[in-house]
């Protein structure tokens, strides 16, 4: 409780960015200090073994979500699978198109990445609205694996994205 109250001194939050009218989180102020970005591991590695010891791979969600899944990913020694956006990934796919405040996106994942069963930890930064680990969880599912858990390192509680998710989510760092 200590540490995770030290480590949200680290963040940085920007008005009015990207768009007016948000307020940004940005962890890349706490990932310059050397001492923060190791305690936010240690914290990441003993969260997800005590809530999702079943897990046999990580995946992360484009882009931030590749920085500590990877870091995960080694310390528990599982794979690290990504989900990325249209046209990076070689090789057979799958797909999921989800909706944006305005338009669409869609994400990708490997499909030999995913054998059937595979209990999953899927991480991202952040958790706002809830639609990016939504969609990601129902890609890994038409894919054929499980959602054991979520772990993202911020949430918005006050947008409530965690209401959209029937996986258990968990976050180290609340707004
Ligand atoms: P959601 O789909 O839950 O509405 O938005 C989550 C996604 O948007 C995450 O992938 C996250 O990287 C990005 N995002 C939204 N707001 C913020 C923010 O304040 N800070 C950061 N770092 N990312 C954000």
């Amino acid at each position: 409780e200590k540490k995770l109250q030290e480590l949200k001194e680290y963040i940085s939050s920007y008005p009015d960015f990207p768009k007016p009218g948000i307020l940004f989180r940005d962890m890349f102020s706490l990932l310059r200090n050397p001492n923060a970005f190791k305690d936010l591991r240690d914290v990441m590695v003993e969260i997800s073994k005590r809530n999702i010891p079943d897990a046999q791979a990580v995946v992360g969600l484009e882009s931030r979500g590749f920085l500590f899944g990877s870091v995960l990913a080694i310390e528990l020694g599982l794979p690290f699978v990504p989900i990325r956006k249209p046209g990076k990934l070689p090789g057979e796919l799958n797909k999921v198109t989800y909706q944006l405040e305005y338009g669409t996106d869609t994400f990708e994942i490997q499909k030999d990445a995913v054998t059937p069963g595979l209990k999953v930890l899927l991480v991202d930064d952040l958790l706002a609205t809830g639609g990016s680990l939504k969609a990601g969880c129902q890609l890994i599912e038409e894919s054929g694996g499980v959602v054991a858990g979520c772990l993202v390192i911020m949430e918005l509680v006050d947008l409530r994205g965690r209401d959209k998710i029937s996986q258990p989510v968990f976050s180290l760092l609340e707004f």
